[in-house]
């Protein structure tokens, strides 16, 4: 079937599926402390998890992304990586996730055996203190679970919001820890996605912010970038760093992902004020030819990215819920 392109002519591979809104940490830039969840049954069954994404899959979409919310909180996460698996057949690639692993170390191993090909896990600071006052959670489970995906084999990478006044100070212990222990990093500007009217201008540590901190330690050597959102950097000669400056320097023009939250909302771009309820249009008893139309038509409409729409967006989702 032919792929998915948007106006822009930007050809969809990645997909990221919420499979909860639900998380067991509350940091501060992702959502309000006290959040309202998503109806419960309104979130999607793992068949109808694996029903869209099939559909994606049809239309070229080789990549896939677990997040949420925290995808350790979904009591059948085992089933879906399995039965998310079954679309290689239809021509997925790789399956990736998204986690703030505090709850893997127990399921580290069964997560890799059931076909998670790698893991991205936020860590935004290693003091327990500039931790604690991020998440409003321990860091303690967070390196067991680290830990427990080194052991299993599994392919992890951290990913670090940076806050100023908050987690700045650990930019350069952060990023040598990660070194001492050979895993990339990739450090992410805060972006305006978190509760209605608690992002600052002020608050975001710039690309150039970032770069200035380390280079009073280390010798830091941009190098040609790829697809991926994150500028990518080499530390010392050996060591790839990455930064995601989607703020002070978006860069949309290659962008090859599309977001379904944990109801099926299809989100284009992480910005787009509204969604397309594929989830509920399907349990209205669509069929897949519809639903597939509704989707092309969608990724053909989307936005050029956050240049053309900067600053806070007007929508109930904060980034818990859309997916990160
Ligand atoms: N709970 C999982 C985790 O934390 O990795 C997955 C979901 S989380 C929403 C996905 C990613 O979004 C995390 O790497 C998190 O740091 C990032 N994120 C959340 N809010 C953000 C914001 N306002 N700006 C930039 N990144 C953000
Ligand atoms: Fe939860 Fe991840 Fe958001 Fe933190 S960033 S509150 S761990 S969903």
């Amino acid at each position: 079937m032919s792929p998915l392109i948007d106006r822009h002519g930007r050809t969809k591979r990645k997909l990221r599926i919420s499979l909860t809104d639900r998380c067991n940490f509350r940091c501060t830039y992702c959502m309000p402390e006290h959040p309202d969840w998503l109806p419960k049954a309104s979130l999607l069954a793992r068949s109808e998890i694996v029903r869209l994404a099939g559909l994606f899959v049809d239309h070229g979409i080789d990549q896939i992304r677990l997040t949420g919310g925290e995808p350790l909180l979904r009591q059948d996460l085992l089933e879906c990586v399995h039965d998310i698996g079954e679309l290689r057949e239809r021509g997925l690639r790789r399956i990736s996730m998204t986690t703030n692993a505090s709850r893997i170390a127990p399921k580290a191993r069964e997560l890799v055996l059931a076909g998670v090909d790698d893991f991205n896990v936020s860590l935004d600071a290693i003091d327990p203190e500039t931790f604690r006052r991020l998440t409003l959670r321990e860091i303690a489970p967070v390196f067991d679970g680290i830990d427990a995906l080194v052991d299993a084999g599994a392919k992890v990478k951290l990913n670090a919001v940076v806050v100023r006044g908050d987690n700045e100070k650990d930019i350069v212990p952060l990023l040598e820890w990660a070194m001492a222990r050979k895993l990339p990093l990739r450090y992410i500007e805060y972006m305006p996605l978190d509760a209605p009217g608690h992002w600052k201008r002020d608050a975001v540590v710039s690309e150039a912010d970032m770069l200035a901190a380390i280079r009073e330690r280390h010798e830091v050597v941009g190098q040609a970038r790829g697809h991926d959102p994150a500028t990518p950097y080499l530390v010392d000669g050996h060591y790839p760093l990455g930064i995601i400056s989607t703020v002070s320097n978006p860069f949309c023009s290659t962008c090859d992902r599309l977001r379904l939250t944990a109801t099926g909302e299809l989100f284009t771009c992480l910005f787009s004020p509204i969604g397309t309820p594929l989830g509920a249009r399907m349990r209205d008893g669509i069929g897949d030819d519809v639903l597939a139309e509704q989707v092309r038509r969608a990724v053909w409409l989307k936005d050029a990215g956050y240049a053309s729409r900067p600053g806070p967006v007007d929508r109930p989702l904060t980034m818990h819920a859309m997916g990160g």
